[in-house]
């Protein structure tokens, strides 16, 4: 088993930005991350130098994200990409899934950023192929320079929305359609919030503008509501369904279809994305503790004001906490990494901590009224007829989890039990946000009530070999301590 002072698990912002200031401040820090490259979902960086096809805003982000990551040269800094960590204990052990060394990693202190992953609608025609999230397309584009062939459409709420399809749009991509589900009636009640934010609030507007310049229609209150394809004659299969077109619907206030609004749009693709929800996989396996967050409408990571969790030596950082962006992550990043440094002893003063808290206060401000704007609303489980398949790893579709929610399955637990909804691969990434909206429409409760499911070793898919390197899996009594939090992370 390796060990260390400190181990950052995600090279985002949050956890690069926590790894540098723990590593200036003495501490021996390694980092650890599943994608090759570092950089996280903002700082994704490219596989090969930008050409002349990159938009001059992405490769501000290149520029910015390649000036962070020169700070994990630091000497205190070990690097592990390509490694999952796919399994903690409360005292701090990490396993991990590498090509090479020891698959154990023993921390003092340890740093979640693990981020957060994209929020989907369940529609019929959501499984067909060309039906993606926003940001898997965003994130090849970043990566490969790849971006989507034929007539794009971009639906969901949020930011991302408005960023990804100007993107796309100077990239060269043919985006036929940017559809918000959010009123714009919600936007001019809410505009007061961001009177402080106004360089921020302007950038969305650039975005905006530079929309229209291209031509792109971009309506407010509207949503994908289904997906249609035909059998087209690809390279690898004789004939298989592909997306085609998008039938898209005016929505109220809640996002609830409204009838008789249907519009056909044709489309070779279709993103969707209905904003975040943080990976707290890792941080629930350990015990920390957790609050359902009405406006990220997800559970989120505890924290004191060092960014310690409820569990002494485990720190949390960006959007394992609530979905902040990237300004958010970098600072509190910069909190956790000190945080964690001062608690094994290295001298971190009470004016440097203060600095590093100033900008967290604004962004997480910023993010509040970004997140009370986008809010996620109930009408968004109705997209799912009782056909649709909602958890796509058991093939559970959502007539099944409104039944078994009838019947007495009302958190997502106990649907698991139910009808194996989230025990697939994916471990109900994917499904687990709709599932517990479906369930809480279906019972008239709040989502929050429904629960999350227990986190399980592994949390990502591993090779079975690498699973027998928990000696014991399932102890007893004060052994338990040392192993995995079978369903003991506090939830609120
Ligand atoms: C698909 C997607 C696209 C986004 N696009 C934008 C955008 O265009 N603009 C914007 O402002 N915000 C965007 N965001 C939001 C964005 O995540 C942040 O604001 C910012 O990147 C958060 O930083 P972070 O460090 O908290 O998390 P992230 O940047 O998400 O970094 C988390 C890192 O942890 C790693 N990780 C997670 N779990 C494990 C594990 N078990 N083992 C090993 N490594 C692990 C991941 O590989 C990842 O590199 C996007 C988010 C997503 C999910």
């Amino acid at each position: 088993m390796d060990t260390t002072e400190i181990a950052v698990i995600g090279a985002g912002p949050a956890g690069v930005s926590a790894a540098v200031a723990a590593a200036r401040a003495g501490a021996k820090v390694v980092v650890i991350d599943e994608g090759a490259r570092a950089g996280g979902q903002f700082f994704r960086q490219p596989a090969s130098p930008p050409n002349g096809a990159t938009p001059e805003t992405l490769r501000q982000h290149f520029t910015r994200g390649r000036e962070l990551l020169d700070g994990l040269s630091h000497p205190n800094i070990t690097i592990r990409s390509e490694t999952v960590v796919w399994n903690i204990t409360p005292k701090r052990q990490l396993f991990l899934n590498r090509a090479d060394g020891p698959p154990k990693l023993q921390a003092n202190r340890v740093i979640l950023a693990t981020g957060a992953t994209e929020r989907v609608a369940a529609f019929p025609g959501w499984a067909l192929p060309g039906v993606m999230t926003v940001g898997a397309t965003q994130s090849l584009f970043k990566s490969q320079g790849l971006i989507p062939a034929g007539r794009v459409v971009l639906a969901g709420s949020g930011p991302l929305l408005l960023a990804a399809a100007r993107q796309l749009v100077e990239a060269g991509a043919k985006v036929v359609g940017v559809f918000e589900a959010t009123r714009f009636s919600r936007w001019l009640r809410r505009a007061a919030r961001f009177q402080n934010h106004r360089d921020r609030a302007l950038e969305g507007f650039d975005h905006w503008q530079r929309l229209r310049a291209a031509g792109v229609p971009f309506q407010f209150g509207r949503a994908v509501t289904r997906a249609e394809g035909d059998n087209v004659e690809t390279q690898h299969a004789a004939s298989t369904a592909s997306v085609r077109r998008a039938a898209v619907s005016r929505v109220s206030e809640e996002w609830r279809p409204v009838p008789g609004t249907e519009k056909t749009v044709e489309a070779d693709v279709v993103c969707v994305s209905f904003g975040f929800i943080p990976a707290t996989e890792l941080a629930r396996l350990a015990g920390c503790a957790h609050r359902f967050d009405p406006l990220v409408g997800a559970f989120v990571t505890e924290t004191n004001e060092t960014l310690e969790t409820s569990l002494a030596g485990i720190f949390a950082a960006g959007e394992v906490r609530g979905i902040g962006g990237a300004e958010a992550a970098l600072a509190e990043g910069h909190i956790a990494g000190l945080g964690a440094a001062r608690s094994l002893g290295y001298k971190v003063s009470e004016a440097e901590l203060a600095e590093a808290r100033a900008p967290q206060s604004r962004h997480r401000a910023f993010a509040a009224a970004l997140a009370d704007l986008f809010a996620v609303q109930p009408g968004l489980s109705d997209f799912a007829d009782d056909g649709t398949t909602v958890c796509r790893c058991e093939e559970v579709t959502a007539g099944e989890l409104r039944e078994a929610a009838r019947s007495g399955a009302i958190t997502l637990n106990a649907l698991k039990a139910w009808n194996r909804c989230g025990m697939g691969l994916c471990q109900g990434r994917m499904c687990a946000p709709i599932a517990a909206q479906i369930v809480a429409a279906e019972i008239g409760v709040s989502p929050a009530s429904v629960g999350v499911f227990t986190a399980r070793p592994p949390i990502k898919p591993v090779p079975l070999g690498i699973v027998g390197i928990v000696e014991d899996p399932r102890p007893t009594g004060p052994a338990m301590e040392d192993h995995v939090g079978y369903g003991r992370a506090v939830i609120r």
